[in-house]
């Protein structure tokens, strides 16, 4: 099997940034599980499926048609749901609380356990998520679990999207973040907490290009 790294860790706390960055470095591939979750929120949505309906709802897990495309440099991958670019549609607030409603479902996350194993290929794997460690990948040959307290996080975020011209309030930001830890958190199924094997690091008050050496010197031990 191909070796594989797992970055695990609540909302917003730069695990895709950093899964990018050790991809590109390595030459490996990348397996955004979030983006499943979200696919699987998305589609249940636009197939007006009842959230409560857990046989559905795992079946719209199960059948996802999705299509991830290399972006062009340093882009991120392209998204397409039954051949229909949702890229930009998937990073909405909305689809991320969507997202974390399906993911409580141990249904839905069986689901999808075999579709991300199957990212698993030569020459390895970059595994980011809330569980990678813990369930999906519990053989891997380095597990790291990125931590920064909430209000971090939000700040991060706010930057992010501020920057963009959006028009967002820091205490919402906040409000979510705390919101989606407690549900990521206190799930029986997976409940997102560093793998006992995982190396923890606060990234509060490091930039991201700290937090990829630190990480680096990881997974070269
Ligand atoms: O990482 P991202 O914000 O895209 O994930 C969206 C939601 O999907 C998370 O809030 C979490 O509830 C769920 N998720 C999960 N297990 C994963 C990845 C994401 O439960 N491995």
């Amino acid at each position: 099997a191909a070796p594989v790294i797992t970055i695990d860790g609540p909302s917003g706390v730069g695990k895709g940034t950093i899964a990018q960055m050790l991809a590109n470095h390595l030459g490996w591939h990348l397996l955004d599980s979030g983006a499943l979750y979200r696919l699987t929120g998305l589609a249940a949505r636009k197939g007006t499926v009842d959230f409560n309906d857990v046989q559905v709802l795992s079946e719209v897990a199960r059948d996802l048609d999705v299509a991830f495309l290399p972006g062009d440099h340093n882009e991120p991958a392209r998204v397409l749901l039954q051949g229909v670019d949702v890229t930009s549609e998937i990073r909405t607030e909305v689809c991320g609380a969507d997202a974390s409603l399906v993911a409580v479902v141990p249904e839905v996350r069986t689901a999808l356990l075999q579709r991300q194993r199957d990212f698993c290929t030569q020459p390895g794997l970059i595994a980011d998520g809330r569980d990678m460690g813990t369930v999906v990948f519990p053989d891997s040959v380095c597990k790291i679990y990125l931590t920064a307290s909430a209000e971090e996080r939000a700040q991060r975020r706010f930057k992010q999207l501020n920057g963009k011209g959006g028009d967002v309030k820091l205490s919402a930001l906040l409000k979510d973040i705390e919101a989606r830890d407690h549900r990521d958190m206190s799930r029986e199924t997976a409940p997102l907490k560093p793998a006992s094997d995982a190396a923890v690091i606060d990234t509060t008050g490091l930039d991201i290009n700290s937090v990829f050496d630190v990480v680096l010197k990881l997974c070269k031990k």
